[in-house]
């Protein structure tokens, strides 16, 4: 955020002040300090410069017949709406005729993009809307000139801007405490029903909320980062797929409304609406999607690409439906970080008839593996570390699931699907499962550990469909594979056929994680994905 601040000031009145980087410094700040009483406020029709937000608003009536407050009250506008209002007329360059005959229902500055200031230190939004709408601030009349009187009115000006400082700070933490305490609520109701099941004694509920709070807010603030974003751009499998489906089916996307849950960058937004959509919609919470707003407008896309920050969950889409919610969600071994539980409650709630989610098909599969190697540096080290034995440190070893890259020779089993999801119709409770499998054995020596990958489909009524693999046999990709070590090897024949059974669901304390059970040649094992 600090970093973002920075950088979008662009144009505007900021372009009058010195630039403090450049080498004549003392000049500036002479500059600065003989300049320091006058407030000047440039119009926002215009270039001319007033001495005070009334006159200006005194100007923009009289030169430009647009009445701010007659706009403010027809649109009911709150104190967030008037300063969305400003700032989308300076970023909008819009122009007072089309402001004066906008219809009531029809607001342009919603995006709460606009609550960032198009101009530093703008005066205008510093005006107190309640006494503009009263009459005190237009009606304060313009200056009738004279140093003296600008810089009372600039006095006076600046007191109410400190008083109203003062307010909106109070308003503000007021706020926070209020939206405080809703969220804890929810938590503490989202708590009581996902643990419905765990019976009591299980500890206190407010504790189990105000952890998967915390552990929400570490899941958003994450994505915040632009390195998670850097990795998944780079991500050439991932990324070209989503951009090869898109620009290669331009009649799928043709004057369509489109939905990207969580939106990221906006990069597949972008791509939509390079292929031919009318309207994206992208929504994501984390603070991402403030770079997503400067990226959006630095390549034009604005009048098509709609961003909103907010859980998908929570927010107010400016469409009742949508005909395409496009959307990459995937986690490690395909459902770690439950993303897709949004994307379905989205799909639910938004999708119109008709309508298809994209990627709209994905397959987890399974293999046996033979690294022996692999398997002593892991396992067998425990039963002697420097003459002492240490294989009680097996049984934390064993349960963690790992992500790694798996070298395609140690595969020693042909690949087993164990769940296809069809993400246009499959409900949340099957995304908890259990399946059977058998892996055909292809070479004879010892099993170590079993490797689950998945592979993503775009297949559903388009004419090219695209797909891409994270297995070990094809291109990497920053999913890499989900390695389950057995703790003792077992033995197997090429030709045999390695049964077992597989059951994945999500840990009730954490629904982000999952527990994946394996039932495997009398050894059952649990292991974590966190
Ligand atoms: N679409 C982008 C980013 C994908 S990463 C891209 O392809 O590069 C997933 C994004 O979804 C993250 O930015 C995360 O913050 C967001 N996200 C996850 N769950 C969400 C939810 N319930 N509501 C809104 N955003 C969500």
């Amino acid at each position: 955020m600090a970093e973002y601040t920075g950088t979008h000031h662009d144009g505007g009145a900021g372009d009058d002040v010195p630039d403090l980087s450049d080498s004549d410094n003392e000049e500036q700040w002479q500059w600065m300090e003989a300049n320091d009483n006058i407030v000047q406020v440039t119009c926002l029709f215009c270039d001319k410069m007033s001495n005070s937000g009334p006159e200006t608003l005194q100007h923009c009536l009289v030169e430009h017949q647009v009445d701010l407050v007659e706009v403010v009250k027809k649109h009911k506008l709150d104190d967030y709406g008037y300063i969305k209002m400003i700032n989308y007329i300076r970023t909008e360059k819009c122009s007072g005729q089309s402001l004066s005959t906008l219809p009531e229902c029809s607001i342009p500055w919603e995006s709460d993009e606009y609550m960032r200031p198009a101009l530093q230190d703008d005066p205008l939004l510093q005006i107190d809307l309640e006494e503009l709408c009263e009459g005190k601030g237009i009606l304060a009349g313009p200056s009738t000139g004279g140093q003296c009187e600008a810089s009372r009115s600039s006095d006076a000006l600046l007191q109410r801007a400190q008083a109203a400082e003062e307010r909106a700070q109070r308003t503000e933490e007021a706020l926070a405490r209020a939206m405080d305490d809703l969220h804890k609520l929810k938590l503490l109701a989202q708590g009581l029903v996902l643990n419905a099941d765990v019976g009591r004694g299980t500890g206190s509920l407010g504790a189990v909320a105000e952890l998967r709070e915390d552990e929400d807010e570490a899941y958003f603030s994450s994505y915040g980062h632009y390195s998670i974003h850097e990795e998944m751009l780079k991500d050439k499998v991932r990324t070209e797929s989503y951009r090869d489906f898109m620009y290669l089916n331009p009649e799928v996307f043709k004057d369509k409304v489109v939905l990207d849950v969580g939106c990221g960058t906006g990069i597949l937004s972008m791509f939509a609406a390079r292929a031919g959509a009318k309207m994206v919609i992208g929504v994501d919470q984390s603070e991402i999607i403030y770079q997503a707003m400067d990226i959006v407008r630095s390549n034009q896309l604005q009048d098509r690409v709609t961003l909103i920050k907010g859980r998908i969950e929570e927010v107010k889409l400016p469409v009742e439906k949508v005909d395409i919610i496009i959307s990459e969600w995937m986690g490690y071994f395909l459902l770690f970080e439950s993303m897709l539980d949004s994307v379905l409650y989205a799909r639910d709630l938004y999708l119109a008839e008709g309508g298809s989610v994209y990627p709209d098909r994905c397959t987890i599969s399974l293999a046996a593996v033979g690294d022996t190697e692999k398997h002593q540096d892991r396992i067998a080290f425990w039963d002697d570390v420097y003459g002492f034995k240490m294989a009680c440190m097996k049984r934390a070893v064993v349960p963690e699931a790992v992500v790694q890259v798996l070298k395609p020779d140690t595969l020693i089993s042909q690949p087993a699907v164990i769940q296809g999801i069809d993400c246009n119709a499959v409900s949340l409770s099957e995304l908890e499962f259990a399946s059977d499998f058998c892996l055909k054995i292809t070479d004879s020596t010892d099993c170590t550990a079993i490797v689950g990958y998945f592979d993503i489909f775009f297949d559903r009524d388009c004419g090219n469909k695209v797909m891409f693999s994270t297995g070990p046999q094809v291109t990497k990709t920053h999913w890499k594979q989900t390695v389950f070590l057995l703790e003792n090897p077992i033995p197997v024949q090429a030709g045999e056929e390695l049964h077992g059974r597989i059951t994945v669901r999500k840990n009730k304390k954490d629904p982000r994680s999952l527990f994946i059970t394996f039932d495997l040649h009398d050894m059952k094992q649990t292991y974590s994905l966190q």
